[in-house]
């Protein structure tokens, strides 16, 4: 499938009509205007034009939406069994592998992501579903357990769902970050609000429609479109919530933490990174250096997991930085949707200014530019571009070596041992994610029992797969995504005395 693919075409003609009509909120299975009228224009960050305009939603239509997610959390999905779950699940996989073109251009025009980094996540996509699906047949499960200390008695343990919960999602990966919190949702029995950043709120809009498709009953999932600081606290904070899922930056998931005092919602936090991707002279350097670019520039760098502290061994460091500049300046920048495009620009003109001012403060404190930073093509100068950038002479008291600038922005240190490495991938408040290139198993076994990560990939960057959880450690948050473990999250366990007295 490529952009001139009649496929394409055909699915770029009903994005546009789709596009046409204003966006509304998905409150109790019907598309509705914000209580207060409000919309707001979605911006294409490729050209700076106006693709759409949304409903913003505000409190009234977060209690209306919890209230609905309440209303079905008690009404007949609370009958369904697992297979209704399980086919709800499939059936709506199979609508979005069905409109996946639709969905690539929609996420590529709203984040401006390459269209080829968009619709190359279709089978992940679909397979995240089909797991769920699989899963959702058999969960809830019960067990019994005698008593320890009453003779006769019994305890019929059962797992049930947690209820209604509240998530918020960001704008780097719209289709999978909100997959990821409908898929156990469903699965578990539970409903939910979504909320979806408000820079790419378009495909999560889209997806409502497909969940209606699918046959969702009302109000299972609810889609309420709006600022972070108003529909998102509100949500956050409010009484009719059993947990909060949410994905976004450390700063922001300290006001969701403090909300959460209001209403004891479980959490779960998926926030922000500093990973470390680490080479080691004996690893295969040329897939090293090809897994650092996509490490580090896939999305623009706008991956939480993105492996921007790039640490090499110091006796191929020149040697490695050297074909790191070869592949970075061969990289295609440019509007997500053109053919060929590598790295598409930042998701707003807002990110494209805060990642410029990193780059800037970065060589004023003595940083130097190994390659890109620099100004872009004059014909990008409308969408929100920064050249992918690698710097090097990284000291430790530097911002961008221990802030995330969620941009196209790798810095590179070399280490001389194991020891060394393993303590500077250590020294950050975060611990997401990592990587290590190495073909000693030594060497790759002392460091991936190290380093502080949720998740950490061996002679490999960034593989996703639906059976394994994700998430952090550390600042980086807690709570898991994907993997079975992410299903307890979503459920409580009610204990059932019996029995009778001996
Ligand atoms: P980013 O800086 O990457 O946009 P945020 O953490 O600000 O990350 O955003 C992630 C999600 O959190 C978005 O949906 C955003 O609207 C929402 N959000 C932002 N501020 C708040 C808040 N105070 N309470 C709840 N949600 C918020």
């Amino acid at each position: 499938m490529t952009e001139q693919d009649p496929e394409f075409a055909r699915a770029m003609e009903r994005v546009t009509a789709w596009l046409r009509d204003d966006k509304e909120l998905l409150i109790g299975g019907t598309w509705v205007a914000a209580a207060t009228g409000e919309v707001v224009e979605v911006v294409n960050p490729s050209d700076g034009t106006t693709l759409g305009r949304v409903a913003r939603g505000g409190e009234a239509d977060v209690d209306a939406a919890v209230a609905a997610a309440r209303a079905a959390f008690e009404g007949p999905w609370r009958r369904a069994t697992p297979r209704d779950r399980q086919l709800l699940i499939t059936r709506f996989a199979g609508l979005i592998d069905e409109h996946y073109h639709e969905l690539a251009i929609l996420e590529s025009l709203d984040l401006g992501v390459a269209y080829v980094r968009s619709f190359g996540k279709r089978n992940r996509t679909v397979s995240h579903l089909d797991f769920y699906a699989a899963v959702a047949g058999g969960r809830n499960a019960g067990t019994r357990v005698e008593a320890s200390t009453m003779p006769g008695r019994f305890g019929v343990i059962v797992e049930q769902p947690i209820g209604v919960v509240g998530a918020i999602t960001p704008w780097n990966s719209p289709v999978m970050s909100a997959l990821w919190k409908i898929g156990p949702v469903l699965a578990t029995g539970c409903t939910m609000v979504l909320k979806p950043a408000e820079e790419a709120p378009l495909v999560s809009l889209r997806l409502g429609e497909l969940l209606i498709e699918a046959g969702m009953p009302a109000g299972v999932v609810n889609i309420v479109n709006g600022r972070g600081s108003v529909a998102g606290a509100a949500l956050a904070a409010h009484p009719g919530v059993n947990k909060v899922a949410f994905t976004g930056s450390t700063d922001t998931a300290k006001s969701i933490i403090t909300a959460t005092t209001n209403n004891f919602a479980r959490l779960s936090l998926e926030l922000g990174g500093k990973s470390p991707n680490i080479v080691f002279a004996d690893a295969d350097l040329a897939a090293a250096a090809k897994g650092a670019i996509a490490a580090g520039f896939t999305n623009s760098g706008q991956i939480c997991t993105a492996g921007t502290r790039l640490f090499v061994q110091d006796v191929v460091y020149d040697e490695f930085l050297a074909e790191l500049r070869m592949h970075t300046a061969r990289l295609r920048v440019g509007p997500g949707l053109e053919p060929g495009v590598d790295v598409g620009p930042l998701v707003s003109r807002r990110q494209q200014e805060r990642v410029q001012g990193f780059l800037e403060r970065a060589t004023q404190q003595g940083a130097e530019t190994v390659v890109g930073g620099g100004d872009v093509d004059p014909r990008l100068h409308a969408g929100s571009f920064i050249m992918p950038a690698v710097l090097g002479g990284i000291t430790d008291d530097m911002e961008v070596y221990s802030e995330e600038v969620f941009g196209p922005v790798v810095v590179a240190r070399p280490f001389s041992s194991a020891d060394e490495v393993i303590r500077m991938a250590n020294d950050s408040r975060y611990g997401l994610a990592g990587g290590i290139w190495s073909r000693n198993i030594d060497t790759v076994n002392r460091v991936s029992a190290e380093v502080d990560a949720g998740i950490f990939w061996v002679n490999g960057y960034g593989l996703m797969d639906p059976a394994f959880p994700f998430g952090g450690m550390k600042h980086s948050g807690y709570g898991r995504e994907g993997g079975l473990v992410q299903l307890e999250d979503y459920l409580t366990t009610k204990t059932v005395v019996q029995g009778t007295d001996l």
